[in-house]
């Protein structure tokens, strides 16, 4: 690869080409200006003037490429977009206001009425509620199935299934779903194969080289990481991201230049990031297996997990989220999480600050007591998204948990 010092140029995608998602993340994707300004630069503006009335038309008309207008392109978040593409290994990216945008786009621009979607149990719940009130409303109807049970993936296809949407691993239980099996089947159907990569990112798990037709991301979580901004993105083939380009134009939820460029930024630290969170969720993982009050301990990097061996085949690292069984049912679980001093008690995952969430009465409480028990959501349930602190001290602070469950004793 020769990194070219050439006057104002951005470094071309030919030079680029096989280099790791670890430069990806720091390189691709930026457009420089005339400045040569080494950072990316900024864009907030809405729309874009003209250097004549038949530039207007052409731009207009399609004939000359351009920026019109930042709900149809801006730099920025083409930049954004670029980068994304480039490290999840997909065409195109489009950007949007929020992860939820993302979903909404790609189901909008893609199905219609009349049309069947099969989607994994237990995913985001915000997810559940677009699929089962809104999309319903619009006559595209939802089956739900368990990740893991291939049988019951097969047994839910219909004649006008046109989308098998998951998240893998799972939240809160970090099951594993076999991306290579569900794409086939999803072939077979007719069907486009969806994966929302939130929890792994591209650093960990890059879906396309599994048979995914479409990535999604709530870049909100682990792509920017601190905590800053709302976001989202769909990335596919040229002719799927067409569409959903088309849709988002018309609808309006893009994404704001200034989220893009935090998103940028975000995008240079995932690699370090993510493997920070991977190294510390492991090492509570086994930690937190061995304490007294724990019962079970859910992370797809234990040896003893059902799916470990396919998920060493499918990821790069186990992740950041793990969750955990305590004594005590719900009584027990809220100690242990009012106990801890220095972890976040909120609903958000993926930051660098370690979060705590009791998923039954938050994330998932909106479930009925049956679609509970099938998505494996117990009352003594704990879901701790773990952030970049030190480990040692995580454990100090976790450890007031345990001995305020030791308490109840
Ligand atoms: C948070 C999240 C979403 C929704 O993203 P927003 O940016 O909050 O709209 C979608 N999928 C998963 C897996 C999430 O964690």
């Amino acid at each position: 690869m020769t990194l070219r010092r050439e006057e104002t140029v951005s470094i071309p995608e030919s030079d680029l080409e096989g280099v790791s998602v670890d430069t990806l993340a720091v390189r691709a994707g930026q457009v420089r200006t005339d400045q040569l300004e080494h950072g990316d630069a900024i864009f907030p503006t809405s729309s874009f003037v003209y250097g004549s009335a038949a530039q207007a038309a052409a731009r207009f008309s399609g004939e000359e490429p351009g920026n019109i207008y930042s709900r149809f392109t801006n730099p920025t978040v083409q930049a954004f977009e670029a980068r994304i593409a480039a490290m999840e290994g997909g065409e195109r990216a489009v950007a949007t206001a929020s992860g939820m945008a993302a979903i909404l786009s790609t189901c909008m621009a893609l199905l219609k009425s009349g049309d069947h979607v099969i989607c994994s149990r237990g995913v985001f719940g915000t997810t559940n509620v677009l699929f089962q009130k809104y999309l319903a409303r619009f006559g595209v109807e939802t089956s739900f199935v368990t990740l893991t049970d291939m049988a019951g993936w097969e047994a839910a296809i219909r004649p006008h299934t046109r989308l098998i949407f998951i998240e893998t691993p799972s939240n809160p239980l970090c099951e594993v779903a076999d991306m290579t099996a569900l794409a086939a089947l999803a072939k077979a159907s007719d069907a486009l194969f969806v994966v929302d990569n939130c929890f792994c990112t591209p650093v960990l798990q890059r879906p396309f080289e599994f048979g995914a037709d479409i990535v999604i991301h709530s870049a909100t979580k682990y792509l920017d990481g601190q905590g800053r901004c709302l976001g989202g993105v769909v990335i596919g083939s040229n002719k799927l991201m067409e569409e959903v380009y088309g849709f988002l134009r018309s609808a309006g939820p893009t994404l704001s230049p200034f989220n893009a460029w935090v998103f940028l930024k975000g995008l240079e630290t995932l690699p370090i990031r993510m493997r920070a969170h991977c190294e510390n969720a492991l090492e509570l993982a086994h930690w937190l297996e061995q304490q007294p009050g724990v019962t079970e301990v859910f992370y797809a990097g234990l040896s003893d997990h059902p799916q470990h061996e396919l998920a060493k085949r499918q990821q790069s690292g186990f992740g950041g989220v793990l969750s955990f069984r305590v004594e005590g049912g719900k009584e027990g679980a809220w100690a242990f999480i009012d106990a801890t001093r220095m972890i976040s008690i909120t609903a958000n995952l993926g930051d660098v600050k370690t979060t705590i969430t009791h998923p039954g009465t938050t994330t998932h409480g909106r479930l009925s007591p049956e679609d509970k028990a099938l998505a494996g959501i117990s009352d003594d349930l704990v879901r701790l998204s773990v952030g970049i602190e030190s480990v040692a001290d995580l454990k100090n602070d976790l450890n007031r948990g345990l001995a305020a469950l030791a308490g109840l004793r």
